[in-house]
């Protein structure tokens, strides 16, 4: 199967491309390095089926970092047998600079000018015939987002296939060309492939080539001693690249046709009291000037995450509740009563998943009903399919509508550029400290799921900044977590009848964020150390976010939810209702002595383990069911939940009093443990720092680089749940322990501190 290769800037719109041509749903983020792996998939609208390779994102074919070494080999080595560069023609002459360096190697290339809507819209015109001429190789107007020119390009891609394509290069009028020339004879002479990039590269002393070509790098020594330029000296990789930059400068000055009428014909009256600096100033960059604000960009994240937490978690919208004396709607009587909030508004998020609750609820009815009028139907029947199956199932589905709405915030904002903003602000912040933004792009990606972040941290060259970014990913809580924090937040609410669910699911997901700084911060001053490396990364320009992106984003998520939802944590859901309903005797127990069952009996075994985090030995007859579902939660976190569910449908169902009226099984279950608040706050807490689900903690045993590092990783997973959950819990319950941490704390810092001060002191010696 013939192999075509996709290449081109980050954010250029790769894989958009990719997915437009394979039908595939990859992630596309308006960020550079989202694609760090290449992906593979396939086009079937040729004579053909044609293998489409999307590669990450470089600027060069320089072997900088690890995108640009991993799409250089794949293209020298593996030879494709197209190389289609896409390029982003609003930002043509920058884009193009790759292309010249393309252009050198022996391979048919094809080039995409992406973004065509973005040009059109704007009224501007882009000469693709003279681009060719000049180019010499085929190229196609397209537009990934909205599907345009997509097989054309395949066309001219499969012609060009067919045929061998010499290196050419834009250098022939440099001071170099005659050296350039002179190695790729000799390259020539030793059978070398790819003799003209090889001789370019050898020029630029790219420190690859070098190694490689030792007798050619001898050439370039050699004429190095007799050759010096006025600007750059003998630095001929400055000379090479400002060659290339002067080229298409001078070239291309008439291909981009803007459409100046428009212009002209809008004059702006302010316009002539703006100053010369603002008036050059594009709307993003005006718009960076607040969002990136030394001092309030860190605030001004923090404010719009607090807005999409109330947006999707809040039942007191906007906090209108003080203002509304009684029921603002009323459907009392009817099954709506509530839905829409009491006393108060409830949010977006909330009123989508009541109106799920809402039709979740009538289904178990009606199946209860259901098994009930058949005569002869036993009764474990009716209580595992009822109380075992659809309560547990039920419990986790329930939060998909607030998964979804929060992640249609999370795409947004991710779409918008603004993500990459808050990576370039995280840097600034923390860069000092050991920490690049690099990193933090990783982090970010966490908060959809670990697996894919812990992957994308082969961005990070360093070894040991990579394992303690691993480490930390998972603190950024995703979507299977989410449940957890919801649920037992909404107990906090209906069992203390006090605060907001949507501040302490903010609060959950600040403090994920600040232990996981916190941790990455002391693993990076003690155990993993190692150098800082620049952080370099072009920020995309702000774009309203484009609609068919975020409902491509959303329903993969739910398709990978409902899909989870019915394997995993379904076989979950009916192991747990078995160890719950039997003895070790194999006899079946009724709801009220569930706590002599199998799962009982293990969950009191394991019960003191959790007594320093509040909720072990210290809690009533049922308090084993929270270290039971911490532990089932290492499966997948959904099943925290899921086993909530399950095992409330029955404790939670005689446990429930009369007066205890719009309170559900689980949160009357939770308050029939006697677990106190602060202990909740702990058990969230603990579920978000520990150890991850199955599929994050197999990425990560991939993903480091040593068996020794992944089990370090384990430890430190456990200890970091522990200490923090405990730490919660003592200072929730006696809050003068708030100084015997401090005092701690203080100690720790004072001992590294000095302790690098020493090792500095020594290495100077
Ligand atoms: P990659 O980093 O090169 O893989 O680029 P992506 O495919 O992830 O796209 C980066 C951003 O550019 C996303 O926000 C896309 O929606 C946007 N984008 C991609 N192609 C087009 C296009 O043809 N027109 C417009 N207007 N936006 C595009
Ligand atoms: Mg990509």
């Amino acid at each position: 199967m013939k192999r075509f290769a996709l290449a081109g800037n980050p954010n250029c719109g790769k894989t958009s491309l990719f997915n437009l041509l394979t039908g595939s749903t990859a992630h596309v983020g308006n960020w550079p390095g989202v694609t760090v792996d290449k992906k593979e998939g396939t086009y079937k609208k040729l004579a053909e089926p044609i293998h489409i390779i999307d590669l990450p994102g470089i600027y060069s074919l320089s072997p900088y970092t690890p995108e640009e070494v991993i799409s250089r080999n794949y293209i020298l080595e593996e030879k494709p047998d197209c190389v289609i560069n896409i390029v982003d023609a609003t930002n043509l002459e920058r884009n193009l600079y790759l292309t010249t360096q393309l252009l050198e190697i022996d391979v048919p290339l094809v080039v995409a000018l992406n973004m065509m809507d973005v040009i059109t819209k704007k009224g501007d015109k882009i000469d693709v015939a003279q681009i060719e001429k000049k180019l010499g190789v085929p190229v196609v107007s397209i537009s990934a987002l909205k599907g345009t020119g997509g097989d054309e390009l395949m066309k001219r891609a499969f012609e060009a296939s067919k045929a061998v394509r010499k290196g050419t290069t834009v250098l022939n009028n440099s001071s170099l060309a005659h050296l350039i020339g002179d190695v790729k004879i000799a390259l020539e002479y030793e059978n070398v492939e790819n003799p003209l990039f090889h001789a370019v590269k050898l020029a630029e002393n790219d420190e690859l080539e070098v190694k490689d070509h030792v007798k050619a790098s001898q050439m370039v020594e050699d004429f190095k001693k007799t050759f010096k330029d006025d600007t750059f000296g003998t630095d001929f990789e400055a000379i090479v690249a400002d060659e290339r930059y002067k080229y298409l400068s001078k070239e291309f000055k008439n291909v981009y046709i803007k459409n100046e009428s428009n212009r002209e014909n809008k004059p702006n009256k302010k316009q002539k009291n703006v100053n010369m600096t603002s008036m050059n100033m594009s709307k993003s960059d005006k718009i960076d000037r607040v969002l990136t604000h030394k001092i309030w960009g860190i605030p001004i994240f923090l404010v719009i995450l607090f807005f999409i937490f109330h947006l999707t978690f809040s039942s007191n919208f906007l906090f209108l509740g003080a203002f509304i004396k009684d029921d603002w709607v009323s459907f009392a009587g009817t099954p709506f009563e509530g839905v829409f909030g009491e006393g108060a508004i409830n949010s977006p998020g909330v009123v989508l998943q009541n109106l799920l609750t809402l039709l979740t609820d009538t289904l178990t009815q009606w199946v209860g009903n259901g098994l009930d009028s058949i005569k002869g139907c036993p009764e474990w029947v009716h209580g595992f399919i009822c109380d075992g199956i659809l309560s547990g199932l039920f419990a986790v589905l329930s939060f998909l509508p607030q998964i979804l709405v929060l992640f249609l915030f999370f795409s947004i904002l991710e779409d918008s550029g603004y993500m990459a903003r808050v990576a370039f602000i995280l840097d600034r912040a923390f860069r000092k400290f050991g920490l690049s933004g690099r990193a933090f792009m990783p982090m970010i990606m966490g908060f959809g799921c670990s697996v894919p972040a812990m992957i994308n941290t082969r961005t990070l060259a360093d070894d040991n900044e990579r394992t303690a970014t691993v480490r930390v990913i998972p603190y950024f809580s995703c979507g299977a977590k989410l449940p957890i924090l919801t649920a037992v937040a909404g107990a906090i609410v209906a069992n203390a009848k006090i605060g907001n669910a949507d501040i302490i699911t903010y609060s959950m997901y600040v403090l994920g964020m600040v232990v996981a700084v916190i941790s990455i911060l002391l693993m990076r001053n003690t155990t993993m150390k190692g150098e800082v490396p620049p952080f370099i990364m072009e920020l995309p320009a702000y774009h309203a976010p484009q609609f068919k992106n975020l409902m491509l984003h959303l329903w993969d998520k739910a398709k990978h939810f409902i899909k989870k939802a019915f394997t995993i944590i379904l076989a979950s859901t009916i192991v747990i209702w078995f160890l719950s309903h039997f003895t070790w005797s194999w006899k079946f127990l009724a709801d009220e002595e569930m706590d002599q069952s199998i799962l009982a009996s293990i969950g009191q075994l394991l019960q003191p383990i959790f007594t320093p985090l509040g909720f072990g030995s210290q809690l009533k007859q049922w308090g084993w069911v929270f270290g039971v579902a911490a532990i089932i939660g290492l499966i997948a976190k959904e099943n925290v939940i899921s086993c909530f569910g399950t095992l409330a449908a029955c404790i939670g169902g005689f446990a429930l009093t009369q007066d205890d009226t719009g309170i559900t099984y689980v949160q009357a279950m939770i308050a029939a443990t006697g677990i106190t608040i602060p202990a909740l706050i702990s058990f969230i807490a603990f579920n978000m720092t520990t150890i991850p689900c199955f599929a994050a903690v197999a990425t990560a045993r991939a993903e480091l680089s040593s068996k020794k590092k992944f089990n370090w990783t384990l430890l430190f997973w456990i200890a970091t749940s522990y200490i923090v959950a405990t730490t919660i819990y003592l200072i929730g319950s006696w809050w003068w322990t708030a100084f015997i941490f401090v005092a701690i704390i203080a100690i720790v810092i004072t001992f590294i501190v000095i302790n690098n001060k020493k090792e500095k002191a020594r290495a100077y010696q």
